[in-house]
């Protein structure tokens, strides 16, 4: 049967989940997982990225079992068949608005109306923005927030990375394989990245730092040409030639959907333990609801532990 869903506009029956879960990142897909090997065939709504913030980046060599790393879009890839194998149904649509007044819960998504018993919420992060002018008018033109999506339009040019932490040096030393200089600036005189990643950036001839400093412009008509930098202890502001400007300075949850109808608390979603949120029969899990650990293997567990509450929820509501 051809699937309407994820085309926008198009019109189908509402369809019924016992489990409906919002995203395709590693907490979605684990929740997928954990609810089709009980039996539920969960619905799964992707959102407009498959795999998660995973997906962006080349290689991940902190998720246990893959002793030589493995890539972020093929973990997703291999969270999404290990979750069809058990039955999960995965569809590419999204999630547009919310109705958690009563049960079932509804959704209505680009392709469809939902009703759900259950609802897990994975909907996670979406990169912070620099708001400095220019930025906004040059992404895709030099502009970017991915670099495994974007590195390779880089080849032998000079590009500048943003930020300080694991994401920046981890992406900034993937950006050396093509461009030929990579400046990472950061607003103070340490990074925060871990250990290991420091030490590769600083020995990597490519990367170099500027220090104390922000952008507070980027400069360029049809592509980026430079940023303006300014030194946040001497206030002294410089112009820096640059092809390429890459952003990691942190994310900020994908919850705007439920304001109002769940606790949130600075924007992320108020869960227990157990990942309960304020509405029965509701979860949420991964960095939608953690402000603290971000990580591909914190984010599956919240996931999967996400499930296992949802599927002792509809047991006691079945009696
Ligand atoms: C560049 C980069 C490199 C990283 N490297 C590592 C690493 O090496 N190791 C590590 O452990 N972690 C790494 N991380 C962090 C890790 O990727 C995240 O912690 C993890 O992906 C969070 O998972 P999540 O499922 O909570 O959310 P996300 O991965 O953010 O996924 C959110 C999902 O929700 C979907 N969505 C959003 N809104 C809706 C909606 N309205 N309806 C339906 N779906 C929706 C999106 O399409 C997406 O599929 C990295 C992150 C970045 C950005």
């Amino acid at each position: 049967m051809f699937n309407l869903s994820g085309i926008p506009g198009a019109k189908t029956e509402s369809r019924h989940a016992k489990v409906l879960i919002l995203g395709s990142g590693p907490a979605g897909l684990a929740a997928a997982l954990y609810a089709a090997r009980a039996d539920l065939e969960p619905i799964l709504l992707t959102g407009t990225e498959f795999g998660g913030q995973a997906a962006l980046t080349y290689t991940i060599e902190n998720y246990p079992g893959f002793p030589d790393g493995v890539g972020g879009a093929q973990l997703g890839e291999l969270f999404q068949k290990q979750a069809e194998h058990f039955g999960a149904k995965i569809e590419f649509d999204t999630a547009n608005k919310v109705d958690l007044s009563q049960r079932p819960f509804k959704v209505t998504a680009d392709g469809g109306e939902f009703t759900a018993d259950s609802l897990i919420i994975a909907t996670g992060a979406s990169p912070v923005h620099l708001n400095v002018p220019g930025e906004g008018l040059l992404v895709g033109k030099g502009v970017s927030y991915c670099a495994t999506c974007d590195g390779a339009f880089f080849k032998e040019k000079k590009v500048v990375v943003v930020g300080g932490g694991d994401s920046a040096l981890e992406e900034g030393l993937f950006l050396t394989r093509f461009a030929s200089s990579v400046t990472i600036i950061h607003r103070r005189d340490s990074l925060r990245a871990g250990a290991v990643l420091q030490d590769r950036a600083k020995a990597n001839p490519k990367v170099k730092f500027i220090w104390n400093s922000v952008v507070t412009e980027v400069v360029g008509k049809e592509k980026v040409e430079a940023v303006k930098i300014k030194n946040v202890q001497t206030g002294e502001e410089t112009v820096f030639p640059t092809d390429g400007v890459f952003v990691f300075i942190g994310h900020t949850p994908n919850t705007q959907l439920f304001d109002g109808q769940l606790e949130m608390e600075n924007g992320f979603i108020k869960v227990d333990q157990r990942m309960h949120t304020s509405v029965p029969g509701v979860y949420a899990a991964g960095e939608a609801s953690d402000p603290h650990f971000k990580q591909v293997i914190t984010s599956a567990g919240m996931g999967a532990a996400a499930a296992i509450e949802a599927t002792k929820f509809l047991e006691q509501q079945a009696g």
